[in-house]
């Protein structure tokens, strides 16, 4: 396999480049050190082209999370987890993405179909990797969700438009708010969200999932809850220098937190040290 950091931009992994991508099938990985138990769904990160796929994070990213320049160096986890499992994290998120773009119903049906074969449900985390590209994309994890009633389904984006042209088309055609087992967590940063947030914020499952990297959001938003999943660590260096960083408490996954996906009053608002 050839290490990513080397690749060309316009190279195709290797497993993409052998086999037509649809022969190969999309599909939901097992959860994370982070996340726990649970399925996850990802799509190719960035705004740029990976191995001559173009990722999915669109706008959203460009200037923070993504490095345009240099995405190996990104500060995004996701191209730190390209880094260093290499080409089939890429290929899996390369799959998914290419599916969902160019054969979106098929998709939907082909994840319907391995739900319905899982004798428990988990909790699915919809885009550790990748965002969406779409209103049509939203709404079809709309169905979806409520044609798996059992799965708790969950989100977090920055595509306000899409989202929010979802929700207005998902009330007009059913007359009511996206499915109960339906969360969403809009990523809140400074200014962007707010209102986009502030517009839905009645309906019970969505949620504003703040990065709270000291920003004062007085009057905008009231911070009552955190995620427990962080805590802040300082260290005195040789110099009697001290020196604090976010660190990620392994003894807790999202799957036992389950904050940002029930239905929690208290849990409306939630404030985090990492996003
Ligand atoms: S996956 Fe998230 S953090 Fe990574 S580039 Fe996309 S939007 Fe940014
Ligand atoms: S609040 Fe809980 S569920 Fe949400 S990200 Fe943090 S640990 Fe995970």
């Amino acid at each position: 396999m050839k290490n990513p950091k080397t690749m060309n931009n316009n190279e195709t992994s290797k497993t993409i480049k052998n086999v037509s991508v649809w022969d190969l099938v999309p599909h939901f990985t097992n959860g994370n050190i982070k996340v726990g138990n649970m399925l996850t769904w990802n799509k190719l990160a960035g705004a740029g082209y990976l191995l001559g796929v173009l990722g999915s994070c669109g706008e959203f990213c460009k200037g923070g999370c993504y490095d345009c320049k240099n995405p190996m160096k990104s500060p995004c986890y996701v191209f730190k987890s390209y880094a260093q499992y290499g080409a089939s994290v890429i290929d899996s998120h390369t799959i998914n993405t290419l599916w969902m773009r160019y054969k979106m119903a098929q998709t939907f049906t082909i994840l319907n179909k391995q739900l319905k074969k899982m004798k428990k449900s988990k909790p699915i985390r919809i885009h550790a990797s990748g965002e969406f590209e779409s209103a049509e994309e939203v709404k079809g994890w709309f169905r979806l969700a409520e044609l798996n009633p059992s799965f708790p389904f969950y989100v977090y984006t920055k595509a306000y438009k899409y989202v929010d042209e979802a929700m207005e088309d998902w009330m007009k055609l059913h007359g009511k708010n996206i499915p109960d087992n339906f969360y969403i967590n809009v990523s809140i940063w400074h200014e962007s969200g707010v209102e986009f947030y502030h517009k839905w914020e009645h309906v019970d499952n969505i949620k504003a999932f703040v990065y709270n990297d000291g920003y004062d959001y007085a009057g905008k938003l009231e911070m009552k809850c955190n995620c427990p999943a962080y805590k802040k660590e300082t260290k005195v260096d040789k110099k009697g220098n001290v020196k604090e960083r976010v660190v990620l408490k392994h003894d807790l996954t999202c799957d036992r937190c389950k904050l940002c996906f029930i239905n929690n009053k208290g849990a409306k608002v939630i404030s985090c040290l990492d996003h």
